[in-house]
């Protein structure tokens, strides 16, 4: 939303409590769009709280802030943007009226891999059963439950679906977008304490499509397990990153190997082409 509204013409200060933006994307990822963002001329402010908010008609809003050395700075504008989350609002919906469990974080309403809550016959979908909280998702929990009810109910070789296992991909759209599917580094080290975790990073600028369009900013990052060349998580911070993240999403459901992606004979100039050579940086 800074983004877009900077582009739109107005002057954009992020204000950002933690100490990258972006906090859920490996560190160099989100250290790229902080780069970018501020190439564009947004200023971006890290580790640093808000403590008051004053709003006087004559000058308009007043934030104060502190950083983490106890700086104290003030920034002044005509509109501000509270972007801390959202949460659903289970508590209006008087859910123990029903039995309905939430999670004990009161949040969410609790349920199982097949959307079951633990009333049966009640169904949950979408953002009330919390994270991750995206539009394809409750597309996705709907197609779940309606197969499991509607059609494949009456067919016994169909085993029901579940969430388990489902590759979540996401895209932020910025510009450049920054897109991202399956597991980021260090979850994937986590997860696979075991395996040989191996990562590849290629900046966009060695991308020829993305020279051609003149949108060089931004880098790729794939995470792979060396061991059986399967990938476990890519991330495009570039121009049509959500495009080029979807290629490597149908290489991941199918069980394609990176190895079959470095080989492959992609069409010259476009962005897939970057899948031959992002392979020959595995460190
Ligand atoms: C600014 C912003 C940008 C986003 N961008 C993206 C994006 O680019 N891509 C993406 O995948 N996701 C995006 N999301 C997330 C996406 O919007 C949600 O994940 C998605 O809308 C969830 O769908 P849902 O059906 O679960 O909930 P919702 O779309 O929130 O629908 C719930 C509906 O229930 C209604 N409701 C609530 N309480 C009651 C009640 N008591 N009785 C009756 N009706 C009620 C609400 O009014 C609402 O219409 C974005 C979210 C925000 C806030």
């Amino acid at each position: 939303l800074a983004n877009y509204v900077h582009r739109l013409g107005a002057e954009v200060t992020i204000v950002q409590r933690g100490g990258q933006l972006m906090a859920r994307e490996d560190k160099e990822i989100a250290d790229c769009l902080h780069d970018i963002l501020k190439e564009d001329g947004i200023n971006i402010m890290l580790n640093t709280s808000t403590d008051s908010v004053a709003y006087e008609s004559s000058t308009g809003i007043t934030l104060s802030m502190s950083s983490e050395d106890g700086q104290k700075t003030q920034v002044k504008g005509s509109h501000l943007l509270y972007a801390a989350g959202r949460v659903p609002n289970v508590e209006a919906l008087n859910l123990s009226a029903a039995g309905i469990k939430c999670h004990p974080n009161k949040k969410y309403i609790a349920c199982n891999e097949k959307l079951e809550t633990n009333v049966p016959g009640i169904y949950v979908l979408g953002d009330v059963k919390g994270p991750p909280a995206f539009t394809h998702i409750s597309y996705d929990d709907f197609r779940i439950i309606q197969a499991n009810l509607i059609t494949n109910a009456q067919d016994p070789s169909k085993a029901p679906l579940t969430t388990t296992n489902r590759i979540v991909p996401y895209v932020a759209y910025t510009d450049p977008q920054c897109a991202h599917v399956g597991l980021h580094e260090a979850e994937a080290r986590k997860k696979f304490p075991q395996k040989t975790i191996k990562t590849a990073k290629l900046p966009m600028s060695y991308v020829a499509r993305a020279l051609e369009t003149n949108e060089t900013r931004g880098m790729m990052k794939a995470v792979i397990d060396a061991d059986s060349g399967m990938i476990l998580g890519f991330t495009c911070l570039g121009v049509d990153g959500g495009e080029v993240m979807s290629i490597v999403q149908m290489a991941m459901m199918g069980g394609v190997r990176y190895q079959v992606l470095a080989d492959a004979v992609w069409a010259h100039p476009a962005l897939a082409e970057s899948l031959n050579t992002i392979w020959g940086f595995l460190e």
